[in-house]
């Protein structure tokens, strides 16, 4: 049975007025009992609000000025009147939905009329053509294009479908549904039991595309999605760390004993070892191959078994003086052209710490130490690739040790890791198997936050004509909101002020985008996307910002300072998130 996009705005609408997790769940459950088994990939990623997933992951972020044009033209207003209704509502999709009353014949349907397989009504199918079109049209002169899309679609769309075409084509779909909410309603209408979603999320952990997950479950079973294990080629969610400010924190968790390695101040890889060639993936699933050459070639020679998976950190290194080299260094290798020339002025290194799949046999669920075993029984070091240096300890003197001595090479911290028979691989997880233990820029201890920029301010006297602050935000992963958190003056550079000028321009709005909440307003707002790492003395109340807000205060960082790093690696949501915030919040109020 096949669902019309107008069915699928009405489960829309009733997600969207609805708090609870729960009956998030139920209402999910209840839609995928009417949609047909082709429409269940096309389904989930639309829920989530975009094209794709995983390596493959595709949103549409269209200008609001281009949907705003593209309004004004098909509903005989100005610019001005549309932008004015925009201030009303807050929304687009909104604006759209009410200004929308006079529909006209189909156009969408002629977009169609050589697909003889085309519905002969609004389906899915349809919808996601042309929103698969209009992703796909990109480049000079394609603004005009787009906009006929996009009127396309507004043309043969009912009020309620109109709000949230107009939503999902801005990338602003928010229904409140996250991938986890996904899953548990998957589990619970194909399973019929809401707790083999545990089983379904391990599935998404090594594959990393809930619309495959889902298809998998749908076509192949609950048994099939049982049988999935890491793949060479596949990238598997990355394992991420908990923080702690003392040895005898670290040891408490871990049980009294621990790995020890050098934090390295890289780039994550996640390396695949195939037959057929390497594959090189960021955090993000970043396909960053093409880019480092010389640490393809590297793991190629090291390694000693067919096929591979296997995790470390690249960095910036000198080999004359056989150091490593700051940070801003590697990033100058993320460039796509010139790559030879950046290869040679900025030669590489990778420090591999991680084994996931050796010689087609998945390694996840074995011990931290027994990976390591296999990992370097796999691979030869080479001039290019070492393993992380580790230690094995049991006291708190000894971990002290370890870490003055990172710190003193210039390290910005440890790692310790659990080495008991549980310290399994935990794909997708923050967990306490990993811990990191950071010095910070100065020397004395602190943490460093990767927020979302959601606001900028602009520039006076020494910093005219560029950003002169930026408004950050965390991210509370359970509202999918960015909470501003602190406004950013200090750390930059005269470089670093102009390259953020220029990634943020693009980016601002008029509007204080929906998905932000700031008690105060900076001189733009910018769309969530850029992460940046910051640096500060402590979390204390506030009674502006808006992290952990309770109504009358919320949490806020005092004496913020840009460390010089933009995270490229890092998506909005996976800006530090508030339950992290918390965590750090409450250990340094115990700790007084
Ligand atoms: P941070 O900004 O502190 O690096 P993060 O959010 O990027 O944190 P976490 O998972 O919290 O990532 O910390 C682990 C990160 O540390 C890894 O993603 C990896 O890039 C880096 N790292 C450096 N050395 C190691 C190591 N020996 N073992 C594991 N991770 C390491």
């Amino acid at each position: 049975m096949n669902i019309n996009f107008d069915e699928l705005a009405a489960f829309y609408e009733r997600l969207e007025a609805t708090p609870g997790r729960l009956e998030m769940i139920d209402i999910l459950a209840e839609l995928f009992g009417k949609i047909d088994t082709s429409e269940i990939e096309m389904v989930c990623y639309l829920t989530l609000g975009k094209l794709g997933d995983g390596p493959s992951e595709l949103t549409l972020g269209l200008a609001e000025k281009l949907v705003i044009q593209t309004l004004a033209e098909q509903y005989g207003m100005s610019e001005s009147e549309v932008e004015k209704l925009l201030a009303e509502h807050g929304d687009l999709g909104v604006v759209a939905e009410q200004t929308i009353s006079k529909k006209t014949q189909s156009t969408l349907f002629d977009f169609f009329e050589d697909d003889e397989s085309s519905p002969s009504s609004f389906s899915i199918t349809s919808l996601w053509s042309l929103l698969l079109k209009l992703a796909h049209t990109t480049g000079t002169g394609s603004t005009g294009t787009k906009q006929s899309l996009l009127t396309n679609l507004l043309i043969d769309s009912s009020p309620l479908e109109s709000r949230y075409i107009v939503r999902i084509v801005l990338g602003k779909l928010r229904l409140g549904v996250r991938e986890m909410t996904l899953l548990e309603a998957l589990a619970l209408h194909y399973t019929g039991d809401r707790k083999n979603k545990s089983l379904l999320e391990r599935a998404y952990n090594f594959i990393s595309d809930i619309g495959k997950v889902a298809s998998i479950l749908v076509n192949d079973g609950f048994e099939a999605i049982q049988k999935i294990t890491p793949s060479p080629g596949t990238p598997i969610r990355c394992m991420a760390a908990q923080r702690a400010d003392s040895a005898f924190e670290i040891l408490n968790k871990l049980g009294g004993k621990a790995a020890l390695e050098i934090k390295y101040d890289g780039l994550r890889i996640q390396a695949h070892i195939t037959p057929s060639g390497v594959i090189l993936y960021s955090r993000n699933h970043e396909d960053l191959t093409p880019q480092f050459p010389d640490i393809v070639s590297s793991l190629q020679k090291a390694s000693q078994v067919s096929n591979a998976i296997v995790e470390g950190e690249i960095l910036a290194y000198d080999f004359e003086n056989d150091t490593f080299l700051p940070f801003q260094n590697l990033m100058r290798r993320r460039r796509k052209t010139e790559i030879d020339e950046m290869m040679k002025k900025f030669p590489a290194k990778i420090y591999l710490f991680d084994a996931l799949l050796i010689d087609d046999l998945s390694v996840v669920d074995l011990s931290l130490p027994d990976r390591r075993k296999l990992l370097e029984n796999s691979f030869h070091e080479n001039e290019s690739l070492a393993f992380s240096e580790l230690l094995y300890i049991s006291s708190e003197d000894e971990l002290n040790d370890f870490f003055m001595q990172a710190v003193k090479d210039g390290c910005e911290g440890i790692m310790a890791k659990s080495i008991t028979p549980s310290s399994i691989y935990e794909a997708g997880v923050r967990g306490w198997n990993w811990i990191k233990y950071k010095a910070d820029y100065v020397g004395s201890l602190t943490d460093t936050f990767d927020l979302t920029i959601i606001g900028a301010y602009s520039g006076k006297g020494k910093r005219t004509g560029t950003i002169g602050a930026l408004l950050c935000a965390s991210y509370n992963e359970d509202e999918d909101v960015y909470q501003s958190f602190c406004k950013l003056g200090t750390g930059f550079s005269d470089e670093d002020l102009k390259e953020l000028t220029d990634i943020l321009e693009p980016l601002k709005v008029k509007e204080k985008p929906n998905n932000v909440m700031s008690g105060i307003d900076p001189d733009n707002w910018v769309r969530p996307k850029i992460v940046v790492e910051v640096a500060a003395a402590e979390i204390s109340k506030s009674p502006t910002h808006m992290t952990a807000w309770n109504g009358t205060s919320g949490l806020a960082l005092r004496f913020p300072r840009f460390t010089g790093r933009i995270r490229t690696d890092k998506s909005a949501d996976q800006s530090t998130s508030l339950s992290e915030i918390l965590l750090m919040y409450e250990a340094k109020r115990r700790a007084v």
